[in-house]
């Protein structure tokens, strides 16, 4: 807990229990001790403030606003005690692919396994049925009662301080620092308490386990084979605490529990983790059959060949340079090569905004959304120029039509007949070629706005206010340039 962590609607923060340790340590072990026997009302001290915090200077929407829940100290302490517990054993609950919220792993490799996935399905035109759903304000609207029913596997103590803790919470909005009324939660997990994200994904799991049981009976399957491993993602073993002995797949082949289903139908424990059964908690009914016997013997090879080290079980990628997952990594490996793209190159170079940048660039491989390109995508009536009666293409807009072709030829510089890169145009004598890039770049960003000023609005512009724009264009992005090329510039 941060120390200096705003305090609930008691006041005492955690600054404040820290300091007079000695004087209240009774008292709060007392309080947990009526907890755990479930004689405490909690409903006088599991209330929060809730204070809205805007997310930019003028926040007049309530999407601007973030809410932030202010616990009291006494409960976070509580729920903090229950999510350590719940830490070591949340692993062995939730599905394998669940990522979020989860020491040791990053809701980026479920992104990135989609990613890969979809590109293979793509490749081997697998027909796929993509679902995919908005976890957005699920958190606010968790039904306690699926919460409860899934807590099966918990014993009644924890199904009860659950239920004792969601059912008792009580919530006031901070309005100008004023406590509204009281409101009384029946629904959702509180911001802020270190307990809600393991709830959460608790429940969010019944999705999983619903999309495994449609497997498991065949009304879904995967598009490629479940066979197929996935090329980027892995898992190195080293304790063992994360994975499942039986069911998952930390062997190269299939899990155990199908290689050997014999055994495991006998066994005990069948969400053992790896580090369990390492450890000699490979628990079985007293009495094998012969078949099992004969599994057991193989089995026994596979846990003594195998050795456990410290340290969490690491989800991996296949690449010779980091074998630890990290995002870039993974785009590198899942990404197609791409051939050298110099437009690409010189556009990023250019010392200019980052959004004339862009422009530049798709101005130079013709993807702006010019007139000519809207049509062929049947999104606009028609092909033709605004200003003239040519087809709007991009090299009619900005070297062809008449306010572009008369700056040009003041500037001097021919227009080629054939195909050609914006950058590839000579650079007109008292220019340095860097110096001339950023200028076309203006020229180009002044025509578009000139031309998108006649097309929405009707406005006309001439060549004069067209080259005034290049100039206010420049003076002010001299500042960017290197001190050599802005005296260039300057001196223009
Ligand atoms: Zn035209």
């Amino acid at each position: 807990m941060n120390k200096l962590s705003s305090p609930g609607p008691d006041g005492f923060g955690p600054s404040f229990f820290t300091t007079f340790w000695d004087v209240v340590s009774p008292d709060i072990i007392a309080m947990f001790d009526s907890f755990y026997d479930g004689t405490i009302d909690l409903s006088r001290i599991n209330r929060a403030f809730l204070v809205l915090l805007p997310k930019t200077d003028v926040a007049l929407h309530p999407s601007l606003f973030r809410p932030n829940s202010l616990q009291n100290c006494v409960m976070k302490a509580i729920t903090k005690v229950l999510t350590s517990r719940l830490q070591e054993a949340i692993h062995s609950m939730v599905d394998d692919d669940q990522t979020g919220f989860l020491p040791g792993r990053r809701i980026s490799e479920n992104i990135v396994y989609a990613a890969d996935l979809l590109r293979c399905c793509h490749l081997r035109k697998a027909p796929t049925l993509v679902f995919k759903i908005d976890f957005r304000k699920a958190f606010d609207s968790v039904n306690w009662s699926s919460l409860i029913a899934k807590a099966r596997g918990f014993d009644d103590r924890w199904c009860e301080w659950m239920n004792h803790i969601l059912a008792t919470g009580h919530t006031a909005i901070l309005l100008n620092g004023v406590p509204g009324c009281w409101i009384r939660c029946r629904n959702g997990l509180h911001q802020g308490d270190p307990l809600s994200p393991y709830l959460f994904i608790i429940v969010a799991n019944v999705l999983q386990r619903m999309i495994r049981l449609a497997w498991q009976d065949g009304s879904l399957a995967h598009p490629l084979s479940a066979e197929v491993p996935c090329p980027v993602l892995q898992v190195t073993i080293l304790d063992g605490r994360s994975k499942s002995f039986w069911l998952d797949k930390w062997l190269p082949g299939e899990p155990l529990a199908t290689r050997f289903p014999t055994l495991f139908s006998h066994s005990t424990r069948r969400h053992a983790t790896v580090a369990t059964v390492g450890g000699g908690g490979l628990d079985l009914q007293p009495r094998l059959t012969s078949a099992a016997t004969d599994e057991l013997r193989l089995v026994y090879c596979i846990i003594a060949s195998y050795t456990l080290w410290a340290g969490c079980d690491l989800r991996t990628i296949d690449s010779p340079s980091t074998p630890r997952f990290c995002s870039r990594e993974a785009y590198m490996a899942l990404a197609p090569p791409r051939p050298h793209d110099a437009s690409a190159c010189i556009s990023w170079r250019l010392r200019i905004p980052s959004k004339i940048r862009i422009f530049a660039y798709l101005a130079d491989i013709d993807r702006l959304s010019t007139r000519a390109n809207l049509f062929r995508k049947s999104c606009a009536p028609s092909d033709l120029c605004a200003a003239c009666t040519s087809p709007d293409t991009g090299r009619h807009l900005f070297f062809d039509c008449c306010m572009a072709a008369v700056i040009w030829t003041r500037l001097d510089v021919p227009i080629p007949d054939e195909e050609f890169s914006v950058w590839d145009l000579p650079t007109p004598l008292p220019f340095g070629t860097d110096v001339w890039r950023i200028c076309v770049a203006a020229i180009l960003w002044a025509i578009w706005k000139s031309r998108n000023d006649l097309v929405f609005n009707g406005v006309i512009h001439t060549t004069g206010s067209t080259l005034r724009r290049v100039g206010d264009d420049l003076s002010l992005w001299r500042w960017r340039l290197r001190p050599p090329d802005r005296a260039r510039l300057d001196e223009l």
